[in-house]
Parts: structure tokens; sequence; C-alpha cells
């Protein structure tokens, strides 16, 4: 009897401190199932919401979830190719959604639980309520792509109500959707903490992103004009010559030189509000999204 107690505490004390990791990796599609899940799994819970089609920059995300989640906590995931924030003319059909590959490479790389839905699971078809954020979202690929961010920040508000996460990590190359975000758990008073993983990409510069598969070879080979304009343009602001519309024209000339890519917006501005700035001095958010056929690719460079 003696015995048997012993065990069954040795049981008890190994399952907690055991690394969630090296249990099994949890796969929900029930928003329902995930909101009863989440109330178990051991604190702190970091999530990366991504869209699937994951590749290293996302598997960046989820390594620093691991991190930050210790070995004990719960590192999360949802791949969920989200319908609200494309636009009629947009690229929802055919995105990439290799999900076997994805949750293979999610568990190889720690992830703890997977929440991937089907739209019908996350949308009422009389959904009435969304979220607008007024301010950031009016600029740059607000502009360019009208009601886009109102579906992220609704998604998102989603994704955090249903994992009620501690933490919550976004990459730097989707600059602007980090600062709306950041201003949306702010204003809401979302009990999250955001954090920002730095931009990850190719050999070659080109910012890592599901949509490089759609490039041609030849669109391939020309896309990393981007980041090495924005490379020079950082260099042209730290020198302070000039003025910021005679950089921002620059920018969009030197990427037009590319014969493949068609500029869609290239800015020079405050990062803290995304507002132009008048001044070419740090510190400014360089950033740009270029069309190579129909792929929009974006990328930036904060100059610090
Ligand atoms: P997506 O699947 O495109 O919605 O991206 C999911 C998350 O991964 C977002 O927070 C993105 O900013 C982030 N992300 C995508 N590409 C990269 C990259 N190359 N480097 C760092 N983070 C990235």
């Amino acid at each position: 009897m003696v015995t048997i107690r012993r065990y069954n505490i040795f049981i008890l004390a190994s399952s907690f401190w055991l690394p969630n990791s090296v249990l099994e990796m949890r796969i929900i599609n029930d928003p329902a199932k995930l909101q009863q899940l989440v109330s178990q799994v051991p604190r702190p819970l970091v999530l990366v919401p991504t869209m699937g089609a994951l590749h290293e920059g996302h598997l960046a995300l989820v390594l620093r979830a691991r991190k930050l989640a210790r070995g004990t906590g719960t590192a999360a995931a949802s791949v969920f190719v989200n319908p609200t924030q494309f636009g009629p003319s947009e690229d929802l059909e055919r995105y990439p959604r290799p999900f076997e590959r994805d949750s293979a490479l999610l568990k190889q790389n720690g992830c703890d639980l997977i929440f991937a839905p089907e739209a019908p699971d996350m949308y009422y078809p009389d959904r009435s309520v969304e979220i607008v954020e007024n301010a950031l979202s009016q600029v740059m690929c607000g502009a360019s792509r009208p009601g886009h961010f109102s579906g992220v920040c609704t998604v998102v508000a989603k994704l955090f109500n249903l994992f009620r996460p501690d933490i919550a990590i976004f990459g730097a190359k989707d600059f602007q959707q980090l600062a709306i975000i950041t201003r949306m758990v702010r204003d809401l008073n979302f009990p999250i903490r955001v954090e920002a993983h730095p931009t990850v990409r190719e050999p070659d510069g080109l910012a890592m992103s599901s949509r490089n598969v759609y490039l041609s070879a030849e669109e391939r080979e020309q896309a990393p004009v981007i980041q090495k304009v924005l490379q020079r343009a950082e260099k042209k602001v730290r020198e302070g010559r000039g003025s910021v519309t005679g950089l921002v024209e620059w920018m969009r000339t030197q990427i037009q030189r590319a014969p493949l890519a068609k500029v869609d917006y290239a800015v020079a501005v405050d990062p803290a509000n995304l507002q132009t700035v008048s001044q070419l001095r740090p510190p400014m958010l360089l950033a740009a999204a270029v069309f190579f056929g129909d792929t929009r690719l974006i990328d930036n460079r904060l100059v610090e």
C-alpha cells in the first residue's frame, strides 16, 4: 500500500514538471472545445496566430513561444486562413493550405496546441460586430486593402478571447499589423503582452512569406530589390541629406527599376503613428508594398 502511494506521488510529480512539449500535441478545431481546454492547460500560454503555409519565419515565432512558455507552459498556434481579411479580388481561394505539413512542423518546433477551425466555426452567418481601428489602419496596407485591418483585428480579438493567452507573438515583417494589434490590446484592455519578433529573411534578403511560392523564377530573382532599396534608403536617412519626399520618390524609382516590380506604395513614416514625417532623421519606418505579377509583397526597415 505504501509503495503504491509512493508510486502515485512520483507520477503526479513527474507530470507536473515534465516539459509540455514532450507530451502529445493537441489539435483542436472547435472553438468551444478550445475555450474549455485553455482553462486547464499550464501557463503561461503563448500564442502565435498564423494563416498556415508555414516557413522559417513562422517557425522562429513558434520557437520564441516555446522559449517564453519555458518547459512547463503552453506554446500554442492558430492556423486559420481568415476570409474576412481578404478583399474580393485577393488570393483567398488560392492561398496555400498544407495542413499536414504545418502541423508536423509545429510539433517539431515545440508547439503543444494547434487551433485550426473552419471559417463557419468562427463566423455566424448573421454576425454583426467587428473591430475597427481608425488611425493606424488608414495608411499603407490599410489604404490599399480596404477592410483588411478590421478583418485582422476582429479575428485576432476572437483568438484572444478563445485562447486567453498571456503573451501573443507577431512578426515585425507586418509592422503595421503589429502596431494595430498593439493599439487594440491597449485601447480594449486585453490582459495580454504583445511580443514582436524580427523579420526572418532568405539568404538574399527577401523577407520570408507564404506568398513567395506564387513567384515565378524571374519574379523571385527580382524580389530582393525591395529590401536592397530599403537598406540603401536607411543609409540616406542616417546621412540626413535631402527631403522625405525626395527619399520616397527615390525608393519608388529604384524598386521600379526591377522590370517586373510594380510599386503599390513606398513610404517613410513615424513608427509610433505611421504618419508621414517631415524631417529626414530617425526614428523612421521605411516600408513598401510591391506587386510582382498578381503577388503583392511587403517589407519594411525600422531606422532607429
Ligand atoms: P501570416 O501567416 O502571414 O498571417 O503570419 C503569421 C505571423 O507570422 C504574423 O505575425 C507575421 O508577421 C509573422 N511572419 C510572417 N512572415 C514572417 C517573417 N518572414 N519573419 C517574421 N515573422 C513573420
